[in-house]
């Protein structure tokens, strides 16, 4: 192929006034292609997930659902930057994560995530309110650490429990404190893995309440449930079985 001279490069820049403009074309902030993690390798290999293709629009809410051991903590943990893909690309908010150092995904992760793992505990030498403290001193938040700690203590209800150790908790309460670290940064993006597990149902509303909260004020929300109410609650539900999407469905 070779260039027409005389062509005016400038002219593909001028708009079509014939034509009604496009609507917007929302954002993704989370673009997964063929995103795929074997466990093992050789005859004992197994795939936890299996060329995932996800798109997920800034400040959307999606929640993930799927039978035991369909993928859906993979995926949240490959989203969140904590584990990688064996194949398959990974662009959040224009970085290619997949390919990132360690040191600098440490970094990316405490700039823009929030990420409530039910295996990612919190900080037993720190009181509930040191451990949210923490999560907005790694964040970048240079001031009223303490007050705004104490806020999000209060909105799941542990304003009176800030200065007890994690050990000094129940299950559901160190849920929730987890639940207060990732909420009040504020973050770009949330990845939550059944937050609201070991929640009664009182709690798991407000839990769920909160994330929507964040979701309204611009966070993408990732949130891994088998809980098929709060799934149903959700913008969008994207079902997994076998590490692969068999459904992904916007609430009408
Ligand atoms: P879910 O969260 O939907 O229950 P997981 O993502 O935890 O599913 O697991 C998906 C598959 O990957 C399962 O078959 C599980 O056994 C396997 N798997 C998960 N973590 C590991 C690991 N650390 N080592 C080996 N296999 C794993
Ligand atoms: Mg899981």
């Amino acid at each position: 192929m070779h260039s027409n001279p005389t062509a005016d490069p400038t002219l593909i820049l001028r708009p079509d006034r014939s034509v009604p403009p496009e609507p917007p074309v929302p954002t993704a902030l989370v673009d997964a292609r063929g995103l795929t993690r074997v466990w093992g390798t050789g005859s004992t290999a197994s795939t936890a997930l299996d060329h995932v293709d996800l798109t997920i629009g800034a400040g959307e809410m999606v929640a993930i659902v799927g039978p035991s051991g369909s993928g859906k903590s993979t995926l949240g943990a490959i989203v969140a930057g904590i584990d990688r893909p064996t194949a398959g690309s990974l662009v959040i908010g224009g970085t290619r994560l997949d390919r990132m150092r360690d040191d600098a995904l440490a970094r990316w992760r405490a700039r823009n995530l929030g990420i409530v793992f039910q295996d990612f505990s919190l900080i037993p030498t720190l009181t509930a309110a040191e451990n949210v403290e923490l999560g907005l001193e790694l964040a970048g938040v240079r001031r009223h650490r303490r007050a705004q700690a104490r806020a999000a203590l209060d909105r799941v209800g542990l304003a009176r429990m800030g200065n007890r150790l994690p050990a000094q908790l129940s299950g559901g309460e160190q849920q929730r404190v987890a639940v207060a670290r990732a909420v009040a940064r504020q973050p770009a993006l949330l990845v939550a893995d059944e937050p609201t597990g070991s929640l009664d149902s009182h709690n798991g509303e407000i839990v769920f309440g909160l994330i929507r909260d964040l979701a309204a004020t611009g966070t993408t929300v990732v949130l891994i449930t088998h809980d098929p109410v709060l799934a149903a609650a959700a913008p969008r539900m994207v079902s997994l079985v076998d590490g692969r999407i068999v459904d992904d469905r916007v609430r009408p």
